[in-house]
């Protein structure tokens, strides 16, 4: 194991695990937010580095709203569940969820360096669905006997998670499969633990001789600290296309200036907005919505103040959809 290996994974295991050790950290009042202690399904976890990112002293904070647990989550909305976007109705093999046209998308692992609040598998039955390294051969042959595939997405979870040693064997696996012409990445992980972009990961992507392209996630400026600044710079440097995919959320990014500014930011770093996405409704999110005009709104002031290429998709995820419907 290489140093750079160890640190990435040291720093993942030293994030916040304990609300009470964040709020102290942060300078907050524990009385001063309605916290939801104990919640054993889905506890806080956020790397020390997004913290950094947060102003101290502020309850409101739109990086510490995406990570603190609150007593909002327990709230039933209408129309929220545990699977509002029908991934499960869509799982073709162990871990492959296909749903659209020419791509798959594969959980490489159920874990995340951070937990977000708003995120749609929240819920997600992952012990099932994770790639055991069994099932992988599962997942590879679907993929194989369907040559109509030409997209693979590593998904997860976050699939950056994943040791060197198994991206290189997945990365390699799919290499085999000739109908298969780019691997794609979703991956918040160079924006919360960007220690994780080490050379010897970006030479095993830089190996394949698939197009590799990575979608990121961040969801507000604040978020692209000088940290950040450099993963996005060595990734590219690799020749690996950047897009970024972002969730519209109330009091997190939900005004033009803050979306505005995401967007020349993400460009500055060589990083090219292309979703924004409606919140999915899973149960414990309902908080986080911003209704359909107000993003209609929003997403007509940024056509304005933006370059066309600056300016993301505004979408919503539906169940039984052929591909992510546009709004508007
Ligand atoms: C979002 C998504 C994709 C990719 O959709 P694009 O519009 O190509 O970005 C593929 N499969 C699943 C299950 C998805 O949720
Ligand atoms: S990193 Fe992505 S998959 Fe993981 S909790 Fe956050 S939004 Fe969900």
């Amino acid at each position: 194991m290489n140093t750079s290996t160890t640190s990435w994974q040291q720093l993942l295991a030293e994030g916040f695990t304990d609300i009470e050790s964040l709020c102290q950290h942060l300078q907050l009042e524990p009385n001063q937010l309605p916290l939801l202690v104990g919640f054993k399904d889905f506890p806080l976890r956020v790397p020390r580095g997004f913290v950094d990112c947060m102003e101290k002293g502020n309850p409101n904070d739109p990086l510490l709203r995406q990570i603190l647990p609150i007593q909002d989550e327990l709230v039933n909305y209408l129309g929220y569940n545990a699977d509002p976007v029908g991934d499960l109705n869509a799982v073709a093999a162990a871990g492959v969820i296909h749903k659209y046209q020419g791509r798959v998308l594969l959980i490489a692992t159920g874990a995340c360096a951070v937990h977000c609040r708003y995120c749609f598998r929240r819920n997600f039955p992952y012990g099932e669905q994770q790639l055991s390294s069994q099932k992988l051969q599962q997942a590879i042959s679907y993929i194989a006997e369907h040559s109509d595939i030409s997209e693979v997405i590593l998904s997860g979870g976050d699939p950056l998670l994943l040791n060197d040693d198994k991206l290189g064997f997945l990365l390699q696996q799919l290499a085999a499969i000739k109908h298969v012409q780019r691997i794609r990445l979703h991956s918040r992980v160079p924006i919360v633990l960007p220690a994780r972009i080490t050379d010897s990961l970006l030479t095993h992507l830089s190996n394949s001789n698939q197009q590799i392209v990575m979608v990121l996630h961040s969801n507000h400026g604040n978020e692209l600290s000088p940290s950040v600044a450099a993963a996005c710079l060595k990734i590219r440097q690799r020749g690996i296309t950047l897009l970024n995919q972002s969730v519209l959320l109330k009091a997190v990014n939900d005004d033009a200036q803050t979306l505005c500014q995401l967007s020349e930011k993400l460009f500055s770093l060589g990083v090219l907005p292309y979703y924004l996405h409606l919140l999915d409704h899973a149960s414990g999110t309902g908080h986080f919505a911003v209704d359909d005009d107000t993003a209609k709104q929003l997403l007509e002031q940024m056509q304005r103040q933006l370059p066309g290429y600056l300016v993301p998709k505004l979408v919503r995820e539906q169940a039984g959809a052929a591909y992510k419907l546009p709004i508007n």
